[in-house]
């Protein structure tokens, strides 16, 4: 049963983690709450706006039928350019309200551990990706798009993403909410190739089907898909390989079937395929690739293994695209080797005990895996969690209220984004998109997003 008084609760991050378990604190019968949403960014949403492909807008409607129709509840406040771990600890919020969710998502991504990984011209996918969504942390960085060749790392939906863009038309380009740093360098790439290399085959590919279809109707760029990838390595497919591996073998088939129509780009699949090296005079030219075979364990479980076999790929790009990973976050235990807060069902534990008050959801309760709607249940868990020990009694009240909560804000970050801040930068983005036909064009930095909130 809920408490008989307002219940109060900050939620750390303003991505499809966060807004979820936003919508299911508002959407709980009988309990009288109000939310406060902390955000780093001057700008909610999170990968919503900053990670999902400028050119599938279809996946940033989530924004408008729901989380905007939540954030703009008046028991709902937003404070954006306000980082939890420096400009307020995890102690004080934990004190400040009933509970506190973190949702702060995975924002370092994964090394591969190789020769030549720090030279110039390789980066992670998930820095290009924020680059080309306009995140202000990564619109001051440079890519080399004038080399004819890029070489993506990984298998999985962000490989594709970042091929896609890569190859897409400008024309296409144009109408989207890309940043426009971003179609300034496109405009002037030299990239006609993007080869993308899986370690495992193309049965293992982390990659969906949608994603892959897609793929079919690029207008120009060609797929190719070496038809012996397709056959060689999977002798040894188990009989029970799941329907979404066959769905996405068969429209690898489509693909590799598929004849060449002499488009302008084209992306090449490579499968059994892994990086070895990446080499150069004082940045990448070249990546040895080794091609590997695949180990079966007894639970059906493959690895791909190096054999001897080597060939060099010449290029001046590499994106590892091989997944994203979770920080610490100062105050809160961390699982160094899962980049995960460890966790029961979203409460946070340490030294094997629950900490009152402390929750997390999203990628950095579970890990970097699924889509936009998987953080749905996710959350649902997390709050139900908060819930139960909000009814048992387990939650110290609220040292602070509404009020006094601002009070400190105001003094301790003056330059904090508001609610109605937020708005007036919605706003004017979107009036310069809308002279442009495109949904919005994005303010890049710091500076431009304060100024825009007139801060
Ligand atoms: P991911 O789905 O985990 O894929 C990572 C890929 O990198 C896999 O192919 C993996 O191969 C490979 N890999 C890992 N370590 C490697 C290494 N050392 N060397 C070579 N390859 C390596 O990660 P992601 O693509 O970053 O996506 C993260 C999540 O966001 C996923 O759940 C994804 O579905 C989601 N997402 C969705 C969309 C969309 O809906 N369109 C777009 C972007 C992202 P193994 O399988 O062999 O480990």
């Amino acid at each position: 049963m809920a408490p008989d008084r307002t219940c109060r609760v900050a939620i750390v991050g303003t991505g499809p983690a966060g807004m979820y378990a936003l919508e299911h604190l508002l959407e709980t019968r009988d309990l009288d709450v109000e939310v406060d949403l902390f955000e780093r960014l001057p700008t909610p949403w999170g990968l919503v706006r900053a990670g999902v492909a400028p050119d599938h807008p279809e996946k940033k409607w989530v924004v408008n039928r729901l989380f905007d129709y939540f954030f703009r509840r008046d028991t709902v406040r937003f404070f954006g350019n306000v980082e939890i771990g420096s400009d307020i600890l995890h102690g004080e919020l934990a004190d400040w309200y009933d509970g506190v969710i973190y949702a702060i998502g995975a924002n370092s991504d994964t090394r591969m551990g190789i020769e030549g990984e720090e030279l110039p011209g390789c980066r992670g996918a998930r820095e290009f990706v924020a680059w080309y969504n306009g995140h202000p942390d990564y619109s001051h960085l440079e890519f080399d798009f004038s080399t004819e060749r890029a070489v993506i790392i990984g298998n999985g939906n962000v490989a594709l993403d970042v091929a896609r863009i890569l190859t897409l038309p400008l024309a296409e380009l144009e109408q989207t909410d890309i940043a426009d740093h971003a179609l300034v360098a496109l405009r002037a790439s030299r990239i006609r190739e993007v080869v993308l290399l899986g370690r495992r085959g193309h049965l293992q590919g982390a990659f969906n089907n949608p994603e892959l279809e897609e793929l079919l109707h690029l207008e120009n760029a060609e797929v190719l898909v070496e038809p012996d990838d397709l056959l060689g390595g999977d002798e040894v497919v188990p009989d029970g390989a799941d329907w979404e591996a066959r769905r996405k073998a068969e429209t690898l088939r489509r693909l590799a079937d598929k004849p060449a129509d002499g488009a302008e780009k084209r992306i090449v699949f490579r499968f059994l395929s892994s990086p070895v090296a990446l080499l150069g005079d004082g940045r990448v030219e070249q990546v040895l690739v080794a091609r590997n075979h695949l180990e079966w364990d007894e639970q059906g479980r493959s690895r791909a293994r190096p054999t001897a076999e080597q060939d060099v790929l010449e290029t001046g790009l590499v994106l590892r695209a091989i997944g994203y990973r979770g920080s610490a976050l100062p105050g809160l235990p961390f699982d160094e080797h899962q980049g995960v807060v460890p966790n029961e069902s979203g409460r946070v534990v340490e030294n094997g005990k629950a900490v009152p008050g402390s929750y997390v959801t999203g990628w950095i309760k579970r890990g970097p895996r699924g889509l936009i709607g998987s953080n749905k249940k996710c959350a649902r868990d997390t709050v139900r969690c908060l819930l139960q020990d909000l009814a048992s009694g387990q939650l110290t009240a609220a040292s602070l209220d509404a009020h006094a909560v601002l009070a400190v804000l105001r003094e301790r970050k003056p330059q904090c984004i508001l609610k109605s801040d937020w708005l007036r930068i919605d706003h004017a983005e979107r009036v310069s998109g809308r002279a442009q036909g495109r949904p919005r064009v994005k303010l890049t930095t710091h500076s431009e997003l304060l100024a825009a909130a007139g801060t």
